[in-house]
């Protein structure tokens, strides 16, 4: 890695040392300020200093560089130039702010450091200037309270105490009540603390201060909650963050004075309109606290809460031509934060807002069509994932709302779940496989673990940008803030709305799109694709190469895939189809006949059923491919084990339970998912091979005369590794082919091809694919196969392995490249030696994970298959890997 030659990087007074590009280098609020400097805009002058300066002083044990301070202090000394004020200052004093930055907004990091540089002196001075001893006293007690939090590691309840305390003897009810003098009193207090605590005053030297905070920033990389936030979102240790030292400006100097954040979109819908809040005389943190009420920043019809529109319009329109520039420069939907002092406007902070998936696609389709970007940029804006939201259920129209409290829509979507009211519990429940909605009176950066596991989250105080909400909306669960009925108890582990006790464990519901709290669990409906949705579609079907088919056993599940826009079935589970009551007994009774006889009587029973189950899959997918999969039936899960259902097939087959009993006991398998299934049934069986290509072609039959399309089916052979079993299996499928259309005087086209789900298969590809017209990668074998681990056993150590760093991810969820990877791209490659065109299909649960996708994408595969819902996840990611490929995008 080439470092860079120097640690600092400064910004303000027009011009910077970086910008936008150097993310990594600055992280992104550093490089955004530098950004914006050199567009011309109105930037508190500052100075970042490097990523790289953090993973050197990791490196070297917490030492700096030794050029590091000559750099800080002639950047120091810049911003005295441009602010006239200098360090220590009996008139003019120096305050900065410090802020961590890195690459990605983290919210486990630490919290900004705001008036760094106040002290017994300063504070004095700025009490001079601003000709308001109330407001530099209350700033310099902020001050106190927050260093001596983050850097000293004084907990900040020691400082609400003493306040609370000094309250409570005078009888003040509000902190705004509180007079300079009280302040200084309260520091007084505040002090004598910290040396009791410390053996040391609270440090007075700029210089001190100064170094605390920067190594605190620094520090907080490594803090339990920024390395559990870097775990849950993939964020590599050696990404550092940057420390990022600036001018500070006062949104709560006077009534000329305010504080603002907003959106250039809305963050819920997409829409093109300004969204946001305003808050006068305030600091920055009293927006994010939720604890006053914001004001809008436009005015609304008929209302008579009064907007920064309003109070304030030349600034409004000022900050409305900079969110249209930022727009414009970034080609995105931003967030600002600005201050306004003394009727001067600050932008503190822009960088690409965080959206619902709602609004993300909505956003990237409209940038496109107002020809911001072009439409493959618009299509790699939306993360495949995110669509999951979309697409689920929100709370049906006709349920019966029993509302037991109201607050703010904050992240949208609903959810129900056991009620918890800790990240333990959270976590507790979810281990025991119930789903929870956790409860907080507000959340924290602690709480992030049983956020990540909870369906939903509901807070009783907060607002829209606070942190609940902020961190629902980036993980895309459901959220509602400000419920402020709640009274949550939280030794009780209840909470009370009205007259109503809930406790933990009780259901309960949640509606992030409009706020409502319901009692207990509801029905949901599935959501109504947008426009949007349908033209992004449209342009992600444009560029992807791979074809999306769906996993379907039902016409109904063929359907719903066909309406997201599966374009074929991939694999249909002949063994799903006999779950059913109607014909469980007879696939039973076939199984464990002991002849062929006895075996071709049942058969004879579920000829006409699957026939017509062959024969509705192919209406539904008219004109499209279906590929078939001959039974694959792990024995275990036909079988009965328990008494009164021995007791009932027995019964149905008139068999004697004893001897029923010892047929079953006779035909146990030690690893059945290993054992007699697949291809290997059908050898030992072959009239079952025989009964379900008969259904198979005399469906196709019927259906394409039906339609008018012509179908050819795909049969698909399971769990061949052996080219002779294949060869055995679809000389049964091409005499019944024979014999069917001779039967009915119709020529049938079909394919016969094989799941490669088995090392030797894979590695027999070349062999195999002489008999195979396709192939169909089933990973989830493949993977169990490969490394010797059960799939059904592997969800209770898995997460031992990646906790422990073995593995970095579940390989039945996304595919292990290296190893099971390897298997495809021999297997393709062998099979396309032997068979030049022969068809290439993934249908294991890998086929509708993006990731895995993109691999498929490089390996060149025809197509992936996955299930109904996750088509269109599937079709996104398609594009994406397309353009990826094409290096049309990172
Ligand atoms: C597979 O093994 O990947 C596959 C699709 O088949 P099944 O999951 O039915 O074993
Ligand atoms: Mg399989």
């Amino acid at each position: 890695m080439v470092l860079s030659s120097h640690w600092v990087f400064n910004f303000g007074g027009g011009k910077a040392d970086g910008n936008a590009k150097m993310r990594n280098l600055l992280g992104s609020k550093g490089a955004n300020l530098a950004e914006m400097t050199n567009m011309g805009l109105p930037v508190p002058p500052g100075f970042t200093i490097s990523t790289e300066l953090c993973n050197s002083y990791f490196a070297m044990g917490h030492v700096y560089p030794a050029s590091l301070r000559g750099e800080v202090d002639a950047a120091i000394e810049r911003i005295c130039t441009e602010t006239g004020r200098r360090p220590g200052d009996p008139d003019k004093p120096l305050l900065l702010s410090i802020r961590s930055g890195a690459r990605i907004s983290m919210p486990g990091m630490m919290e900004a450091i705001l008036n760094l540089g106040l002290n017994d002196e300063t504070v004095k001075a700025l009490a001079r200037e601003t000709g308001d001893a109330r407001f530099a006293y209350d700033n310099y007690r902020r001050f106190i309270q927050k260093y001596s939090d983050v850097v000293l590691g004084i907990d900040q309840i020691a400082f609400e105490e003493i306040i609370e305390d000094y309250k409570d003897e005078r009888g003040v009810l509000y902190d705004s009540a509180l007079t300079a003098e009280n302040w200084m009193e309260i520091i007084d207090a505040f002090k004598a603390m910290i040396l009791d605590e410390l053996d040391e005053d609270f440090p007075q030297e700029f210089d001190k201060q100064l170094w605390g905070a920067i190594s605190t920033v620094f520090s907080s990389w490594m803090n339990a909650r920024a390395i559990t936030y870097r775990h849950l979102h993939d964020i590599p240790e050696d990404w550092g963050t940057s420390a990022i030292v600036q001018a500070m400006v006062f949104g709560n100097l006077n009534d000329q004075s305010a504080v603002a954040v907003a959106f250039t979109r809305s963050q819920e819908t997409g829409e093109k309109k300004l969204e946001g809040c305003f808050l006068p005389n305030a600091h920055g943190e009293d927006i994010i606290d939720g604890e006053c009420k914001p004001l809008p920043l436009t005015h609304s019809e008929g209302s008579d809460v009064k907007s920064m529109q309003e109070l304030m319009p030349t600034l409004f329109s000022q900050f409305l031509a900079i969110c249209e520039q930022l727009e414009t420069h970034y080609k995105d939907m931003m967030k600002l934060g600005i201050t306004i002092e003394n009727g001067k406007l600050w932008l503190l902070q822009a960088r690409a807002a965080t959206r619902t998936p709602k609004a993300a696609l909505r956003v990237a389709v409209d940038l496109a069509k107002e020809g911001l970007i072009n439409e493959a940029e618009a299509v790699s804006r939306v993360d495949p994932r995110s669509l999951d939201q979309l697409l689920h259920p929100t709370i049906s129209d006709s349920e019966k709302r029993i509302v037991f409290a109201k607050g703010m829509a904050a992240s949208p979507g609903a959810a129900s779940g056991h009620l918890v009211f800790s990240t333990r519990d959270a976590e507790e429940f979810v281990s025991h496989g119930r789903q929870v909605i956790l409860m907080r009176i507000e959340t924290s950066p602690e709480d992030v673990h049983g956020m990540h596991v909870a369906r939903g989250i509901v807070t009783a105080r907060g607002g829209m940008t606070s942190h609940a909400a902020v961190v629902a909306r980036g993980m895309g669960i459901p959220c509602v803030t400000g419920a402020s009925a709640l009274q949550i108890d939280y030794q009780e582990e209840s909470v009370t709305s009205g007259s109503v006790t809930l406790r933990k464990g009780d259901l309960i519901t949640i509606d992030g799109s409009t706020g409502d709290v319901l009692n207990g669990d509801v029905q949901m409906q599935n959501p109504e694709l947008s426009e949007e949705f349908a033209t992004l579609m449209e342009w992600v079907d444009n560029i992807r190469r791979l074809k999306v088919r769906c996993n379907a056993d039902t016409p109904q599940d063929a359907k719903a895939a066909r309406d997201f826009g599966a374009e074929g079935i991939g694999l249909c589970r002949t063994e799903h189809m006999f779950f059913q009551d109607d014909r469980i007994f007879d696939i039973r009774a076939m199984i464990i006949a002991t002849s062929e006889e006895d075996r071709r009587r049942s058969m004879d029973k579920l000829l006409p059923l699957q026939r017509a189950d062959f024969e509705a899959l192919f209406e539904t997918m008219a004109g499209l491919p279906v590929t078939i999969r001959l039974l694959d039936p792990p024995l275990h899960e036909f079988l009965p084990n328990q008494p009164e259902d021995i007791a009932a097939m027995a019964r149905a087959l008139k068999m004697d339970e004893a001897s029923l009993k010892s047929r079953i006991h006779a035909m146990h398998e030690f690893n059945p998912m290993l054992g007699h299934r697949g291809c290997r049934l059908a050898i030992s069986k072959p009239e079952v091979v025989e009964m379900q290509a008969r259904a198979i072609f005399e469906a196709a039959v019927a259906a394409g005369e039906k339609t008018g399309a012509p179908v050819q089916p795909e049969i698909m052979v399971p769990l061949v590794s052996i080219r002779e079993e294949l060869e055995f299996v679809k000389a049964r499928i091409d005499s019944t082919a024979k014999a069917v259309m001779k039967e009915m005087g119709h020529e049938i086209d079909y394919m016969v091809g094989t799941m490669i789900e088995l090392p030797r298969a894979a590695l027999q590809a070349r062999k195999i694919a002489e008999s195979a017209e396709f192939f169909s990668f089933g990973t989830n074998d493949l993977t169990q196969t490969t490394y010797g681990i059960s799939r059904d056993d592997a969800a209770r150590f898995i997460a031992d392995y990646i906790k422990a760093g073995v593995l970095e991810q579940d390989p039945f969820i996304s595919i292990d490249i290296e190893g099971v990877g390897e298997l495809i791209e021999i297997a393709s490659e062998r099979g396309r030696f032997a068979r030049p065109d022969i068809k290439l299909g993934i249908c294991g649960e890998h086929g509708g994970d993006p990731v895995s996708i993109e691999f498929c994408e490089r390996v060149g595969l025809d197509y992936v298959s996955c299930s109904p819902y996750r088509v269109p996840i599937a079709r996104l990611a398609a594009a994406q890997a397309t353009l990826r490929r094409h290096q049309m995008i990172k």
